[in-house]
């Protein structure tokens, strides 16, 4: 007080300062919360503290004032992953990002507890819930420590609880102009996919859908565009329409299989156990209800053989923010399945047993 100026009692405050915040920890760690209380107000009240310090106290304090422990980092994370519920998690996590704002693991807690939140709110939108929903999402999208793509998921779900909500379906018709992907026949698997892309467009379109196509004629488009176009658009589902070639002569292979993302340890590969997709991560859940509901109706309406539902590392369906699928309709370098996938009626089925499980899905958020 009496050398205002003075930088080396400046540096007395402060060590002084960080001895008080020490005994204030070590009260709080072993949970005597008053005690930790009474130095943590120490320095909060005391201007002459370093106002970063005393940032940094005013943290512990709001973990002293709500009785949490400090815990370490390995002590927040393991805490908030074992807890018995989404919102205990959540409350661990962003303790620990109190504590240690800027600890990547914390990090990595604070987004798998929001995915744990997201994939409840889901549920209870799914029952009716929708007050709950709403709740769980604004907390998300309220919280900083949360990454831009997981809130705007979380705001993505949330306008899906308006009553006059109408859902964006991005329509990506795969490959086109100098990419016409398999051939065979004279037959481009670009002209199959966008005329059947542009049945399902109709289909949508007269169930009062938005849709918003990545191409509409033959034209080169790369995969990086159309994921960042329906990020941009905020749309609420991502589809890709493709058609399947084995690429041997001869090939007796047939039949519709449908992708949702999935990274398989070697990075590129399929994985047919949907035990090992990453369904804790909300937008893969999504993509998988999306991808079971539409690949049920393909199987049973076109009597194509059924080879499943699977993940893969496809730039598309793994860019993308929101729930996205890719399908195969059928084999074009096997003669007999060509022969049938290069009708229109053939098409027109497909597309609607698409846009039938779109519906499904999104009704079943209403
Ligand atoms: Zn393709």
């Amino acid at each position: 007080g009496y050398y205002p100026k003075d930088s080396r009692l400046s540096i007395a405050v402060n060590n002084a300062a960080n001895r008080i915040f020490s005994m204030g920890q070590s009260s709080h760690r072993l949970g005597d919360f008053n005690t930790a209380m009474t130095y943590y107000k120490m320095l909060l009240i005391e201007n002459k503290v370093d106002s970063q310090l005393r940032n940094v106290v005013s943290r512990y304090n709001v973990l002293a004032e709500n009785g949490s422990k400090l815990l370490t980092v390995s002590g927040y994370v393991s805490n908030s992953k074992k807890a018995s519920t989404a919102s205990k998690s959540w409350n661990i996590a962003l303790e620990g990002k109190l504590v240690f704002p800027n600890s990547s693991n914390i990090n990595n807690a604070v987004e798998d507890a929001a995915q744990r939140l997201l994939k409840l709110a889901r549920s209870y939108q799914r029952s009716g819930n929708k007050s709950g929903a709403l709740t769980y999402y604004n907390m998300i999208i309220n919280e900083n420590a949360v990454l831009n793509d997981t809130k705007d998921l979380a705001h993505m779900y949330s306008k899906q609880l308006l009553s006059n909500f109408i859902p964006t379906v991005y329509i990506d018709p795969g490959h086109g102009g100098s990419d016409p992907g398999a051939q065979s026949s004279n037959v481009t698997e670009a002209s199959l996919n966008l005329s059947t892309a542009n049945y399902l467009k109709n289909y949508l379109e007269s169930k009062g859908y938005n849709v918003v196509m990545s191409r509409n004629s033959n034209n080169f488009l790369s995969l990086a565009e159309r994921a960042q176009e329906a990020n941009e658009l905020k749309v609420d589902a991502f589809v890709s329409i493709h058609y399947n070639a084995m690429g041997i002569p001869n090939s007796t292979a047939s039949g519709i299989e449908t992708y949702i993302y999935h990274r398989v340890a070697s990075g590129f590969g399929q994985e047919n156990n949907r035990d090992n997709f990453n369904t804790d991560n909300s937008r893969i859940n999504e993509s998988l209800l999306l991808a079971d509901k539409t690949h049920a109706n393909l199987i049973s309406s076109t009597g194509l053989y059924n080879r499943g539902v699977k993940g893969n590392n496809f730039h598309v369906v793994r860019e993308t923010n929101i729930p996205a699928v890719l399908y195969e309709l059928g084999f074009m370098d096997n003669a007999t399945e060509l022969a049938k996938i290069r009708t229109s009626q053939y098409q027109k089925t497909a597309a609607q047993a698409i846009g039938k499980g779109i519906v499904q899905y999104f009704n079943q958020l209403k």
